[in-house]
């Protein structure tokens, strides 16, 4: 496994992540995303909504800042805390709303995001009717002011999750819980990471919150533990807990939705992803040091999908003006279907070796006989193989593997 040291020092030199304000000694638990890490970010967040939006999923984008007392309805005032000397440290960050800094203009930046879906719950229903079972699902940053932040993106104090909440019938939700436990682990998979770096943790009846039915975490080797697994993501069978919180008294039986429902209180079956975890495992997972045609190469062997450029393209010789003109009219064409790099500068293995640390799956050359017969070369990453194809077949053949 690639230690934390290298990959930290890939992410700054290639321009994924900074330190957060590092030319002012940095934040402790804060990192800046950089041009790549931006586009790889935005790929895993649409692959993680890709797999949540079905039909009966609905999308949310709730506030960042909310009334404390949603805070203290949900149980964080009181127990969102970690052990600290004597006392217990309550790990939200508090600020004040406007101009008066006194307790009742205290607001807490949200620790989790999906407390903005179950204060949100009536809305959707009374919005869009859904039948049970359906889900709200967001991406969004969260806040926690962990005593000690470390490991890279692994503990920060800013950081983003991809939360959903999947509302059911209390009997259906072990089924549910079952149902999501195999999408989530498939979802990684299904993205290249390797099996054998992922695991389950189902928590025994000891471990389980106070007000859980069932907890699996899904585990990342990331080799910061004694076992070398870590959490991932948590996946919950949060029971009625939430909105019976939220809606004390359940007032809101009365509402169409509930009554039609047969008059319970729906369970929630919640996966919960850091993004800057998965950041780091899908990076961590794809990086490798091997040797083609005897020269040795470091290369980031991402899912195309996760990749933040997909394909770049090279003129052979950057001074002869011909050659320019067709590369840049080939990279015109790809860059608006993909995100395309354009790279001129030094010999042709210099610009490969350039790609492959920053994971580009396909680099495409123009050189002489692209000029006669309107073929380029189109070079793989992982397998270093190059192959002759028409321009105009181009897209389509990045097309085919892209999926
Ligand atoms: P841990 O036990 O590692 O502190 P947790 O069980 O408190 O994590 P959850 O509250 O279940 O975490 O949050 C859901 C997900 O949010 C986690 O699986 C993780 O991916 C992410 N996450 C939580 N805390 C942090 C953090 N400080 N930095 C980055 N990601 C985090």
């Amino acid at each position: 496994m690639v230690s934390l040291e290298k990959i930290v020092s890939l992410a700054k030199r290639r321009g994924f992540v900074f330190q957060g304000s590092e030319i002012y000694g940095g934040l402790a638990g804060t990192w800046d995303y950089g041009p790549l890490g931006v586009l790889m970010k935005e790929n895993i967040k649409r692959e993680w909504w890709r797999a949540m939006l079905e039909p009966h999923v609905f999308a949310l984008d709730s506030a960042i800042l909310a009334n404390s007392k949603v805070w203290e309805a949900s149980g964080h005032v009181e127990n969102f805390s970690d052990p600290l000397g004597e006392q217990q440290f309550n790990l939200m960050f508090k600020t004040h709303a406007g101009a008066l800094e006194n307790e009742s203009a205290t607001v807490y930046l949200r620790p989790e995001t999906a407390q903005g879906i179950f204060i949100n719950f009536k809305n959707v229903v009374d919005a869009f009717h859904p039948k049970l079972a359906f889900g709200i699902a967001q991406i969004g940053k969260a806040f926690r002011n962990e005593i000690t932040p470390r490991n890279f993106l692994f503990r920060s104090r800013e950081f983003e999750q991809m939360e959903l909440e999947y509302f059911c019938e209390p009997k259906n939700a072990d089924k549910y819980f079952s149902d999501i436990r195999t999408m989530r682990m498939k979802w990684f998979t299904s993205l290249g990471i390797k099996k054998e770096n992922l695991q389950f943790h189902d928590y025994g009846k000891d471990e389980l919150a106070h007000y859980a039915g069932a907890t699996t975490d899904i585990e990342y080797r990331y080799g910061l533990s004694e076992s070398g697994f870590s959490e991932l993501e948590g996946i919950a069978n949060r029971t009625d807990f939430d909105l019976k919180n939220h809606f004390p008294g359940c007032s809101w039986i009365d509402n169409e939705f509930v009554a039609r429902e047969g008059g319970f209180v729906p369970y929630v079956i919640e996966p919960s992803v850091g993004i800057d975890r998965a950041f780091l495992a899908f990076l961590m997972d794809a990086y490798a040091e091997d040797e083609v045609g005897g020269e040795k190469r470091m290369v980031l062997k991402l899912h195309p999908k996760i990749a933040p450029v997909k394909v770049a393209v090279f003129p052979l010789v950057g001074n002869k003006e011909n050659i320019m003109a067709k590369a840049r009219e080939v990279f015109d064409t790809l860059r608006k279907d993909f995100t395309t790099r354009w790279d001129d500068i030094g010999n042709i293995g210099k610009r490969y070796r350039r790609q492959d640390e920053i994971g580009t799956p396909w680099c495409v050359t123009i050189d002489y006989q692209t000029l006669e017969d309107s073929t380029v070369t189109i070079r793989d990453r992982d397998t270093a193989k190059q192959e002759r194809v028409e321009v105009k077949e181009l897209l389509q053949y990045i097309q085919d593997r892209l999926k």
